[in-house]
């Protein structure tokens, strides 16, 4: 049973903000505060429609140099046909905020996002960021598409990345319609492998180069 059928009117609450069914809202998500005392937010779109239906969520820039997509997670939340959808949209265009301000990769120590799931509420800015998307966002899903392109001076093409001996992440890793699937194992502390274990079937997607919106 998809997730948002669980409550009887079919709110979905991220961060202790519900947002009931047919309705549409950016939740800014507190992350921790930075070495200057400024605050450190997380802007996580939610579209919850009125008809039930499963939720996905999208994320982007979980490396904050890795641009594409941005773009892409703003072009989807502006889809005409988002009326039309069914379930929950919980897309994040700008996962590691940080990051992306600071034109890198990476978050302060350089830790990477990317190898640091589950994280936790204590730990380094990049283990509480972990931890809230992997709580507040991933769980909450039951599908998820997480966006990527290549580092710095490199590009890759279009790919998706994915458990393909699942056939429900083949048949949507097709769907998608990337020219290429890639059935890639598991790395230790990635969003892919924490969702994995929580039992949310998801796609990488990776195109281009870092630093590049293409
Ligand atoms: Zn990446």
């Amino acid at each position: 049973m998809p997730k948002d059928e669980l409550s009887g009117e079919r709110a979905i609450t991220i961060g202790g903000h519900a947002v009931l069914a047919g309705a549409r809202q950016t939740i800014d998500l507190p992350i921790a505060d930075l070495y200057t005392h400024a605050k450190l937010a997380l802007p996580v779109h939610v579209i919850n429609s009125k008809r039930p239906g499963p939720t996905l969520f999208l994320t982007a820039a979980i490396h904050g140099d890795e641009l594409n997509g941005v773009n892409i997670v703003r072009r989807v939340i502006k889809l005409p046909e988002i009326r039309h959808m069914r379930g929950c949209l919980i897309a994040v265009p700008i996962v590691n905020v940080f990051g992306l301000i600071q034109r890198t990769r990476y978050l302060p120590d350089r830790r990477d996002l990317n190898r640091s799931f589950p994280g936790n509420v204590k730990g380094s800015i990049a283990a509480r960021l972990a931890h809230l998307v992997g709580t507040e966002i991933v769980v909450k899903a039951d599908f998820g598409i997480d966006l990527h392109t290549a580092a710095v001076d490199r590009e890759n093409l279009p790919q998706i990345r994915a458990n393909l001996s699942d056939p429900e992440v083949l048949a949507l890793a097709k769907a998608f319609g990337a020219p290429v699937l890639l059935d890639s194992p598991l790395r230790d502390g990635t969003l892919r492998q924490f969702a994995g274990e929580a039992g949310i079937r998801m796609l990488v997607y990776e195109a281009g180069e870092a630093l590049r919106f293409d």
